[in-house]
């Protein structure tokens, strides 16, 4: 019986995501079929414009559907001991780079020393891109985003943190829930993303905020529930 009702949970969980993300790709597929119609008897000004809408349109229903096939690939992840500040290290040019188009900066403050955690690289850095950039969106030119690492006895802990827009209450206990977005172009699937990155790693995540001043998103990973799937269930057999 709890089979059954595990399998017909997910079901409909599969159909309550077929449900909103047909909802949430017809919203672009109407404005570009609303824009390509009036674009054939437009001036060649206006005409410009709309491509440029139809263009936006066209990469929003693409980051919708590219987040939403990674969130939807819940499956077990192949784990390494890697070191969390190899792969900061590895994506922040990346991050540098987008800081530098917005006329932001970044801080990076790395424990002296972190230990080896086990850990999925392209998720990881899927995780630390998503909370980056949703700070640098937060902020304006002049903006500083810190990222911060630090070691305690029992966890690794890894802050994400801007001086940005910061978040009202009433919409904190939103933040996870799949397509919630304050965005013109935002696809409300990053955090969710980022939360079940988080979980697959054994791991935690907590938001502080506060309007006007800024956001932090705290994320732990507690060594002793950060282990392998894969080695623990083969030491369960
Ligand atoms: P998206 O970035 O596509 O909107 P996310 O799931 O990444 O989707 O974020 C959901 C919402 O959470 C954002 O639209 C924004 O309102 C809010 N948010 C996330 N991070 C921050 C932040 N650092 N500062 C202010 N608001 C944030
Ligand atoms: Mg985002």
């Amino acid at each position: 019986l709890r089979d059954e009702i595990g399998r017909m949970e997910r079901l409909s969980l599969v159909g309550q995501m077929a449900a909103s993300i047909t909802h949430e790709i017809r919203n672009p597929m109407a404005v570009i079929r609303g824009f390509v119609q009036l674009m054939r008897e437009r001036s060649p000004e206006e005409q410009q414009e709309y491509f440029r809408i139809v263009m936006d349109e066209l990469d929003r229903a693409n980051a919708i559907i590219n987040d939403f096939l990674s969130l939807a690939q819940n499956r077990i992840i192949a784990k390494e001991s890697c070191s969390l500040h190899d792969i900061l290290n590895e994506i922040m040019p990346l991050l540098w780079a987008d800081a530098n188009l917005r006329g932001q900066s970044i801080e990076l403050r790395l424990a002296d020393r972190i230990p080896q955690l086990m850990l999925n690289e392209k998720e990881m850095k899927q995780l630390i891109l998503n909370l980056a950039r949703n700070g640098m969106e937060a902020m304006d030119q002049h903006g500083v985003l810190t990222i911060q690492t630090e070691a305690f006895q029992d966890y690794v802990e890894l802050r994400v943190n801007d001086n940005g827009s910061g978040i009202p209450k009433e919409k904190l206990e939103r933040l996870f829930e799949p397509f919630f977005t304050t965005k013109t172009r935002g696809t409300g699937l990053g955090l969710p993303l980022c939360l079940s990155i988080i979980e697959r790693h054994g791991g935690r995540i907590h938001v502080e905020s506060e309007e006007c001043v800024g956001t932090t998103f705290i994320v732990r990973f507690d060594r002793s529930r950060n282990y392998n799937e894969a080695a623990a269930a083969l030491s369960r057999a």
